[in-house]
């Protein structure tokens, strides 16, 4: 809504909303499993509710998750059409939040807020439709219980950074490394990093994660580079990092107090994070870019933004989402927005990762594409720093290092390089 604000002014952001909403209404009108919300004089039924800013409720007798699905992927279908106003074509999209009757709540009040919950994390995460459960409420008795373990196992560093290889195709040479944070709760074990970044954002403690990011990554940093190794680290900001007005001061601080290289640091930043609000994310995405820090667009192609307005922002790298990578070899229509995101971002002058690359085949095709980096399991999974270190020892790869004559080369790509960890 903000974005249409900006571009139309609120009053015709009010008339887009009713265009939606009709759509909305004729759709579900139609629908067989939609269950009125209040049954009007004659045979006027409302099947539809507005809720507070741009988000509807409607109520469905459906408790197949997959039926659910489908009535999901329908109505989104029929909202997610652009809508023309005024001479100029406006981009609308959705989100699905969903709850059950009666798993998830038996009033109608703690169905909605499960609903919504819901809505909130798909939004979040770009998911198109979500339906409630327990590990993704911020506000269940485990994600209250993890945040507060989180908070401690960031002030006592029981958080773990893995590295995974980032390939350069155009010479086989393993350029950097992305940082990928772990931690291994003592009662739940193993716990997704997107599960528990969503839970730091949404505790409020982001900013102590990403700094931890950081300080453990430029840390490791000053190692490799004192031996000789120049390879870069990308750490990943959350969209949340972005409203924090000193990150650029404390990262260069950060650089200033372990003597590494700001050339050897990038940012990775969904693409979904630079859209959330495109002014703010101008802003620090610039004043990362005048620290001499790199910027990558993560995630590219999950989310909405085009390469148009990408090209307005000082952003260098553009790493495809590893959906597209991972089947590219089997599934054409992947190969073909692969082979298009390269030509496009070529053209821009932007250097492109290719992430998820699990075989062989996808490497050499990536290579034949034109493709400039990859990542995957394939290379090598993520893995501790010792693991990780261990792995550039015995790797076919070549390894960047300062000053060409210290490098190892190899005259022909590996067979099969994969390590796990
Ligand atoms: P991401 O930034 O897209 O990271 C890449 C993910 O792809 C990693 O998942 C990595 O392990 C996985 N991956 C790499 N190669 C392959 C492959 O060949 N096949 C498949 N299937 N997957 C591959 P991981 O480590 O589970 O991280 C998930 C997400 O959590 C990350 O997605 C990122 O969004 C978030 N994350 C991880 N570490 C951090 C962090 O330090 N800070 C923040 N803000 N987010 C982080
Ligand atoms: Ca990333
Ligand atoms: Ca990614």
């Amino acid at each position: 809504v903000r974005e249409i604000n900006n571009t139309i002014g609120t009053i015709y952001s009010g008339e887009l909303l009713i265009t939606v909403c009709r759509r909305l209404c004729c759709l579900v009108a139609q629908m067989p499993r939609i269950i009125p919300i209040e049954e009007g004089e004659s045979d006027s039924r409302a099947l539809v509710c507005a809720m507070e800013d741009a988000t509807f409720a409607l109520v469905c007798n459906e408790s197949n998750e997959r039926n659910l699905h489908d009535i999901g992927e329908k109505i989104l279908d029929t909202i997610n059409r652009p809508v023309e106003y005024d001479g100029m074509v406006l981009d609308v999209h959705g989100y699905i939040g969903m709850s059950h009757y009666p798993s998830h709540g038996t009033t109608p009040s703690e169905l909605l807020r499960k609903a919504l919950i819901a809505l909130d994390v798909a939004r979040s995460k770009d998911l198109l439709q979500l339906i409630y459960s327990n590990d993704v409420d911020p506000y269940s008795a485990r994600s209250l219980s993890l945040a507060g373990d989180l908070k401690s196992a960031l002030q006592v560093d029981k958080l773990e950074l893995y590295y995974q290889p980032q390939v350069s195709l155009r010479d086989d040479e393993v350029i950097g490394v992305e940082a990928l944070i772990r931690w291994i709760h003592p009662k739940y074990g193993f716990i997704p990093p997107d599960e528990f970044v969503l839970i730091a954002e949404q505790a409020g403690i982001i900013r102590q994660l990403t700094a931890w990011v950081l300080e453990t990554a430029i840390a490791k940093l000053n190692v490799w580079e004192s031996e000789g190794l120049d390879l870069n680290i990308s750490v990943n900001l959350s969209a949340k990092n972005l409203d924090e007005h000193d990150l650029v001061d404390r990262i260069e601080l950060l650089i200033d107090q372990y003597g590494v290289s700001s050339d050897n640091l990038s940012l990775e930043i969904t693409e979904t994070a630079m859209m959330a609000d495109p002014k703010q994310a101008l802003m620090v995405l610039n004043a990362i870019n005048d620290a001499g820090i790199g910027l990558s667009v993560d995630d590219f192609g999950i989310g909405y933004s085009s390469l148009a307005y990408l090209k307005r922002l000082p952003v260098t790298e553009l790493k495809i989402d590893r959906s597209f990578v991972m089947e590219m070899c089997k599934d054409t229509d992947d190969q073909v927005i692969v082979n298009t995101t390269l030509n496009m971002s070529h053209s821009l002058g932007m250097t492109v990762v290719a992430e998820g690359v699990e075989d062989r085949e996808t490497l050499n095709t990536l290579r034949r594409l034109g493709c400039d980096i990859a990542q995957g399991y394939y290379i090598c999974k993520p893995a501790p720093a010792p693991a990780f270190e261990q792995w550039l020892r015995k790797t076919e790869f070549s390894v960047k290092h300062k000053g060409k004559d210290q490098r190892k080369r190899d005259q022909r790509p590996p067979d099969n390089t994969a390590t796990s960890s």
